[in-house]
């Protein structure tokens, strides 16, 4: 904030001027708050991996920081007021101690670079703003009480940088005092502005990941359903390098009904559950599980030979009829069906799914309990003549 405090004389004309020139800055460091929310926000959208959102972020208060310090408010001589603190206090209080530390350092490093008197002033009242807003983060974020009184405490937190006032000794209290007025009142107000626009923007952006996600699972197994799956596979095609191949298996539960109404509809979800669990304990971390819908489910496995495929599909079997779910002293066994599909490279996924349902049918028609696989080798643009391998 202050960078240093020689010279400051506060005549009556001039404390008007002064007042003037505080508050014109202060509509540009709101100006430039807005911009900063406003850029949180899209990045927020666009980037999903914490650690590159935390150096944007960071990167975003640094980039305000240095524009208000090379252009502060200049309050007579030696005396120059900027947001330096109000950036740096609120970055770490409110996105963390990695972002706050991004900022502090490009503040330090700017303070050094312009040298001068003041350096060990300035650079000692950055620090204590992170102090200061680390503070109020153990303290007050996430607590209960009121939001306004919240920022409030943090406006107030971060001045405590002030103290950097009296590195050189006491100063006179008419010099002190004024200064130290602009620097709670500003503190307050952006740390105020800044708490509601940013969290509001953040709360309001983790509720809509929040209900993107919850739109997208389903609640009982927790897998994808059908709508995430149609969603994540095309980005999941894309990503996933591979020449070896790709699989869909489809598989449904046996007689399914009859196991809700022997043991009733609760023992049919507890059946459902332990499907997922035996078939979920079978499958590497990057395949896609879901839940399309009533006991019918897909997997889709990348990067994998028809062998592979093939052996993988028929464990799956394997492991769900060899144990069951325990009711009322006994275990209620189950047995699925699945139709898998094999192919060199990925296509649409209604037209693999159409395929691998016509081999599910056919497991069933063929017994139940049974893996149906069918495997090609060429791209298929359509999936006709498929060679039936099991
Ligand atoms: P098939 O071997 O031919 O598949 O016979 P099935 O009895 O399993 O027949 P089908 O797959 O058509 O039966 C699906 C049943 O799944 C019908 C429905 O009552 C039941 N169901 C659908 N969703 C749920 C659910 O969330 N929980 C429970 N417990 N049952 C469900
Ligand atoms: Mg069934």
């Amino acid at each position: 904030m202050a960078v240093g405090i020689a010279g400051i004389g506060m005549e009556r004309g001039s404390e008007m001027d002064d007042i003037g020139k505080l508050f014109s800055t202060f509509v540009d460091a709101v100006a430039l708050i807005l911009a900063l929310v406003l850029v949180v926000s899209i990045l927020h959208r666009k980037f999903g991996k914490p650690w590159l959102h935390v150096v944007l972020m960071g990167g975003m208060f640094s980039f305000a920081l240095v524009v208000s310090m090379s252009d502060p408010i200049q309050l007579g001589p030696g005396k120059i007021f900027d947001m330096r603190g109000l950036m740096i206090g609120t970055a770490v209080a409110l996105l963390g101690p990695a972002a706050g530390l991004i900022t502090l350092t490009t503040g330090l490093a700017y303070r050094f670079s312009i040298g001068g008197a003041g350096v060990w002033v300035g650079t000692s009242g950055m620090v204590l703003a992170f102090a200061g807003g680390l503070a109020w983060r153990y303290l007050f974020l996430g607590r209960p009480g009121k939001m306004w009184k919240h920022s409030f405490i943090l406006g107030v937190m971060i001045s405590i940088q002030a103290l950097s006032f009296f590195i050189n000794g006491m100063p006179p209290l008419d010099r002190l005092v004024p200064l130290m007025s602009y620097v709670l009142v500003t503190n307050i107000l952006g740390s105020l502005l800044l708490t509601y626009l940013l969290r509001g923007e953040l709360s309001f952006l983790s509720e809509a990941e929040a209900s993107k996600i919850e739109a997208n699972t389903d609640h009982l197994t927790g897998l994808l359903n059908r709508r995430g799956l149609d969603m994540i596979y095309p980005k999941f095609a894309d990503h996933s390098g591979t020449n070896r191949g790709w699989a869909l298996l489809c598989f449904d539960i046996d007689h399914f009904k009859q196991i809700n109404d022997s043991h009733g509809h609760a023992v049919g979800d507890d059946v459902l559950k332990y499907v997922t669990e035996k078939v979920g304990s079978n499958l590497r971390p990057n395949d896609l599980f879901a839940r399309l819908g009533g006991d019918e489910f897909a997997i889709v496995l990348c990067n994998i030979d028809r062998y592979e495929a093939k052996r993988i599909a028929q464990r799956c079997r394997i492991l769900v009829a060899e144990s069951g779910v325990e009711h009322a002293g006994r275990t209620v066994k189950a047995s699925i069906s699945i139709g898998a599909i094999w192919m060199l490279d990925h296509s649409d996924i209604d037209l693999i799914l159409d395929e691998a349902d016509k081999a599910l049918y056919a497991a069933k028609s063929g017994g139940r309990n049974k893996v149906v696989f069918k495997a090609r080798s060429d791209a298929p643009a359509a999936l006709g003549s498929l060679q039936f391998a099991m």
